[in-house]
């Protein structure tokens, strides 16, 4: 059989850490071709182009710098030519702009193609519905699609630094392909069949984790941030039971689960950023651009996307933290309203 051709969609601080795990385990593997072709939005940089610094360099010099990118990873800005041999697609672009990526490979990929998502967040849908991400990528260019979700800052990915993800897929065989691909010594995969509880996990915990920013910048303690944690965890376990049921509680103990939540609490931008928010009374959008150099928050968005059905439903005072965080966000109710929020949360009741 001839070797599978990767191509990752997406270059930002997740997918240029992963272009070096995959870039590098290609090489292992006589089942993947040694070229890995990457999606790079194109994009100015000190006067060169960005794909041209990638492929010169072997740095993202803007979302991953410091780190070199293994030389079998070519930069192309153009998604249909990066994508259109491709028998794995890695989507690994912020959930915002996945929608308008997809559109010129409708019709274009081979039918054998299968892709996995790494992107956490939600598609919104006419009517006050929401759509997982995965299940947008599989509608709009016709392709079984896995994911994969993990307490992986990439930052720290990148520095090699030993963690563990959970894969998402039902099928078995697919599954073992991409554990080849994604698996190294430091970056641990367990293959799980909940694929959708896996998806939502990872969209839900940035809503967390930006109530996480929210305590920490009012100045309390680590017992507050826990409780933040907890309660947001009971919420997110709610949620899939309402949403997504069938989807499992052992689930939530796989590093998509309750380790993510946890780094992303303490170590993300999402908690970073929200902090900010409270210390300086600047707006969300404002710090997105003055902290993150280009890079995405996703916390914000996923809270106004899921209260956008919370709402539709009546259901907003069932999940209470998520609905307090999107108020803060949106300046409705103070930054202090977490702490209301968390005090009478029915949990307590
Ligand atoms: P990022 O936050 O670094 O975002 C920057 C990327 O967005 C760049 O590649 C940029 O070119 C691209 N971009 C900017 N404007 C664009 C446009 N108009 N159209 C298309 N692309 C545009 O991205 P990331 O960190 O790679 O995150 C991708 C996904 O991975 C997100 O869903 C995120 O939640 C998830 N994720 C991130 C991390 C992390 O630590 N960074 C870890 C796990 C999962
Ligand atoms: P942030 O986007 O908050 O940095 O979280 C990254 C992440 O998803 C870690 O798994
Ligand atoms: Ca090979």
């Amino acid at each position: 059989t001839t070797p599978k051709k990767i191509c990752i969609l997406g270059s930002g601080n997740w997918g240029s850490a992963i272009a070096k795990i995959v870039g590098s385990n290609v090489t292992k593997f006589d089942t993947f071709d040694n070229e890995v072709r990457m999606y790079v939005y194109e994009e100015m940089v000190d006067g060169r182009k960005l794909t041209e610094i990638i492929n010169t360099t072997h740095e993202n010099v803007k979302y991953l710098p410091g780190k070199k990118l293994p030389s079998n990873v070519v930069a192309i800005p153009d998604v249909v030519d990066a994508a259109l041999d491709a028998d794995v697609i890695i989507f690994v672009i912020p959930h915002q702009f996945i929608r308008k990526i997809c559109q010129p490979l409708i019709g274009k990929l081979k039918p054998t193609t299968v892709g996995i998502s790494l992107i956490k967040g939600f598609d919104l849908k006419e009517g006050g519905g929401i759509m997982l991400i995965s299940h947008l990528i599989k509608e709009v260019v016709n392709i079984p699609v896995s994911v994969l979700m993990g307490a992986n800052l990439a930052g720290e990915v990148a520095d090699e630094k030993f963690c563990e993800t959970t894969i998402g897929c039902r099928d078995v065989e697919v599954g073992k392909m991409y554990r080849d691909l994604i698996q190294t010594e430091y970056f641990r995969v367990v293959v799980v069949d909940d694929v959708e509880a896996v998806e939502v996990c990872g969209a839900l915990k940035n809503i967390v984790a930006s109530g996480a920013g929210f305590v920490d910048g009012l100045g309390y303690g680590d017992n507050t941030k826990a409780a933040v944690i907890r309660l947001g965890l009971m919420e997110m376990i709610k949620f899939c039971e309402v949403f997504y049921s069938g989807s499992k509680l052992g689930t939530f103990f796989e590093s998509c689960g309750v380790a993510d939540l946890i780094t992303t609490c303490y170590g993300g931008r999402n908690r970073r950023v929200a902090e900010a928010f409270v210390t300086s009374g600047k707006s969300i959008e404002e710090l997105e651009k003055e902290m993150l150099n280009g890079q995405k928050l996703q916390g914000p968005y996923t809270a106004a996307e899921v209260n956008h059905m919370l709402k539709a439903k009546g259901m907003e005072s069932r999940f209470p933290l998520f609905t307090a965080i999107h108020q803060i966000c949106l300046g409705v109710i103070p930054p202090s309203g977490m702490i209301d929020c968390i005090r009478n949360h029915p949990e307590h009741m």
